[in-house]
């Protein structure tokens, strides 16, 4: 017998229940239905593929459905789905934290699981405040940069920069001081600045996306000027917690954004890349020196925060896999290769009229074109349908393009990519 409902598109049924994220349902267009997807491309309910440009958003960095990946977490299925981690331990999450240890900076010794990134980030927020609190030490608070973006979850919301749609909330946000990223000109009078402040001892900590600000169209900074600003907050007591839900597993051209750095984070967050993408989790580190300010006989000074799903042993399992490919010849050769791909492209257009400037980090690369438009505004839409219609699926911010392939992408999809971006300057 045939289902009625089977007939009507996707996309309809979909409007009748379903409330998507980070939409205006009034004025957006229908929802694009995808019904597959495998490697480097997604493909929709027509059959029509699109190379994803970004990853999806930045989470399927070895490809979708890979299936080292499915083997490992199928198997897993079928001897431990789930258990509560108060109380209990499992395998895949002793196994990922012994393997994640020789990859994090060395000065980080304490894992603490979540389910994405806002609450990785979140937590290290906890993290620091708590951490100044059991040292009988009143800091209340933060610092972040301007434009930062760490998550939509309350805390995470209030130490991203300020935004029209977070307007409904500020009057409930924690106490969040904000200052730019450095950069050749400012830096100097920034430092000059911020230690003044750092005086008043009631800072408790920094957050920061290390040298690349995602949600901010991939916005770039100097890494000599970021060391002197963390040393800085270091010196006067405050900790430092680096988002790297973005930045992390391989995407800067080392395994963490903070490996370029020399002053090494106090707590760092991830998550996006974690499980390549299968499943949700998040991931919290910090120091010996954090955890040992909670290690008590006075109960109270734990860390009282858990969710249902922490350390999935599924998720674990995804993370474990996701890692033995990221240090693999064979990852780690695709990078330096994409490395290479964005450097050459780099050169046939950074000159181009209608490009205002081009950055790169590890195979991360964008660009911005030389023309004014508000954030969101027809340009976007027009790039956006531009590249769908040539079977690339970038999400352009702004007047900004950027592109982070999955680490597997192959170069004649790469070379697409490339094209298309070539052949949308001429209709801006
Ligand atoms: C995506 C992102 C987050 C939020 O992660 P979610 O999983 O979407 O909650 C936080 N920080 C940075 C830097 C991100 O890119």
């Amino acid at each position: 017998m045939t289902n009625p409902k089977t007939l009507e598109k996707l996309s309809e049924r979909d409007k009748k229940h379903l409330w998507h994220p980070l939409t205006q349902h009034k004025t957006h267009s229908e929802m694009l239905a995808i019904s597959r997807a495998k490697g480097a491309m997604i493909y929709d309910e027509e059959g029509r593929g699109y190379i994803d440009g970004i990853a999806s958003w930045y989470t399927c960095m070895y490809g979708h459905c890979n299936p080292y990946i499915l083997d490992k977490v199928s198997s897993q299925m079928q001897q431990l789905d789930q258990v509560v981690f108060s109380g209990f331990t499992h395998e895949p999450a002793v196994r990922l934290s012994e393997e994640l240890i020789k990859i994090l900076p060395k000065n980080q010794q304490k894992l603490f699981f979540s389910d994405n990134g806002s609450t990785s980030t979140e937590i290290g927020i906890k993290m620091a405040l708590q951490y100044h609190f059991n040292r009988g030490e009143k800091r209340n608070v933060l610092f972040a940069f301007e434009e930062g973006f760490h998550g939509d979850t309350f805390g995470a919301m209030s130490v991203s920069g300020l935004s029209v749609y977070n307007g409904p909330f500020e009057d409930f946000f924690i106490e969040v001081e904000r200052i730019p990223v450095p950069n050749l000109s400012n830096t100097q009078e920034l430092i000059d600045r911020l230690e003044d402040r750092l005086k008043k001892n009631d800072v408790a900590g920094f957050i920061y996306e290390p040298l690349v600000q995602g949600a901010a169209a991939m916005k770039m900074h100097s890494a000599e000027g970021l060391d002197r600003i963390l040393n800085l907050f270091k010196s006067y007591g405050a900790l430092t917690i680096a988002d790297e839900v973005m930045t992390g597993f391989g995407k800067t051209g080392a395994y963490f954004a903070s490996d370029h750095l020399q002053t090494k984070p106090d707590i760092m967050c991830l998550s996006k890349a974690l499980t390549a993408g299968l499943v949700p989790m998040g991931l919290t580190t910090c120091t010996q020196q954090v955890y040992d300010a909670f290690y008590s006989d006075d109960i109270s000074k734990g860390l009282f925060h858990g969710h249902t799903y922490t350390a999935n042993p599924l998720a674990c399992t995804a993370a474990m896999a996701a890692l033995e490919l990221l240090q693999s010849d064979e990852i780690q050769g695709n990078i330096a290769n994409i490395i290479q791909w964005h450097k050459s492209f780099d050169k046939t257009i950074k000159n181009h009229p209608k490009v205002a400037t081009t950055r790169q980090l590890g195979v991360i690369y964008a660009l911005d074109l030389n023309v004014e438009m508000e954030r969101y505004g027809n340009l976007r839409d027009k790039l956006f349908s531009h590249f769908m219609s040539n079977g690339v699926f970038l999400r352009p911010l702004g007047n900004t393009i950027y592109i982070l392939p999955p680490f597997v992408i192959e170069q004649e999809q790469m070379d697409q990519i490339y094209q298309s971006i070539v052949d949308v300057l001429e209709i801006v």
